[in-house]
């Protein structure tokens, strides 16, 4: 843990006070392993009120509460001229944190942070503290449903009921698939996923059947990528979410069932937007992920937690408000 100095936003840029931040496995890997990160100031979810705006910030006012999000396509780089805005190289880049001029260390492990304008989405007043510090992966998991068109009355198949699977569960739910079933070894995540709204549960993939409409794959395990297609009806869709790395794949299968694969990765500030408003109605409760706060001093038993075999932590949220004698 380290002091940096309080930051100061510059012309076009807002200072967030951080009510609350999500712990996701991406920094659970960044801080055991070092992976994806550089010595940075981590956390990609967060919600906050704005305690400071610069110049030129208009159309947000002091007090404001904020999430985390990426900006508007910027109608001017080459994905955006070519009529790909879902391409949009500012968008891609501040996604991937990179902003074009970081001039501060932007992580939400902090109680304040400065961020450009273009970072944050108002917060509507219906969403909860937690529920908005989560609107983050449950933007994913939005991203993920409507890059696989999942349509009313259809059978959809979640493998892997970590925070994404459940936040999937719940997003196919609120466009009005049929049936959702879910894969997952872990008993106590198998009982979060019929609490996120899972119609049925299984272990492995071998008890569930091989007509699904839609198979999304959360679990980012290699073997898995085959096992979707195996639950897919002929011309089906497998909807990548998980991020194996490598894994191997029999094309005689995958011709023989005629099936799509769609890749989901990220999300755009629409879908921030459609995400917030689906919080609001209702229509979605990530808040049931929620299994722990913890202060900044208890972070790192928090991000142990989140590794342990036998867990049943599945989101934990730091909440940097939090006094802790230590
Ligand atoms: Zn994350
Ligand atoms: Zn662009």
């Amino acid at each position: 843990m380290i002091d940096v100095d309080e930051p100061k936003p510059a012309a076009g840029e807002v200072t967030v006070s951080i009510d609350l931040c999500g712990v996701c496995v991406t920094e659970v890997r960044a801080y055991s392993t070092g992976a994806g990160h550089g010595p940075t100031l981590c956390g990609h979810e967060w919600t906050g009120r704005l305690v400071e705006v610069g110049e030129s910030v208009d159309r947000l006012a002091l007090g404001q509460r904020v999430v985390v999000g990426v900006p508007d396509p910027c109608g001017d780089c080459d994905s955006c001229r070519a009529g790909r805005p879902e391409f949009c190289a500012l968008v891609m880049s501040v996604a991937r944190g990179r902003d074009v001029a970081p001039e501060q260390p932007h992580g939400g492990f902090a109680r304040l942070l400065t961020v450009p304008a273009y970072r944050v989405v108002p917060v509507p007043d219906k969403v909860s503290e937690v529920a908005a510090a989560l609107v983050e992966p449950a933007a994913v998991a939005w991203h993920a449903i409507r890059r696989g068109v999942v349509a009313t009355g259809e059978r959809v198949l979640v493998l892997g009921a970590g925070p994404i699977g459940l936040l999937v569960v719940q997003c196919a739910r609120a466009v009005g698939a049929a049936e959702v079933t879910v894969v997952e070894l872990s008993e106590s995540r198998r009982l979060a996923a019929e609490a996120s709204g899972a119609h049925r549960v299984a272990a492995t993939v071998t008890e569930v059947s091989d007509d699904h409409d839609v198979v999304v794959e959360c679990t980012g395990a290699p073997d898995m990528v085959e096992q979707a297609l195996a639950a897919l009806r002929q011309g089906g869709r497998v909807v990548l979410v998980g991020d194996a790395g490598q894994a191997t794949i029999s094309p005689r299968m995958w011709l023989a069932k005629e099936a799509t694969l769609i890749a989901a990765a990220g999300y755009t500030r629409a879908e921030i937007v459609q995400t917030l408003q689906l919080i609001a109605d209702r229509g979605i409760e990530p808040e049931k992920l929620h299994t722990r706060t913890v202060g900044i001093g208890s972070l790192a038993d928090g991000l142990a937690g989140l590794t342990a075999a036998d867990t049943d932590d599945i989101k934990i949220v730091l909440d940097p408000r939090i006094k802790e004698n230590s």
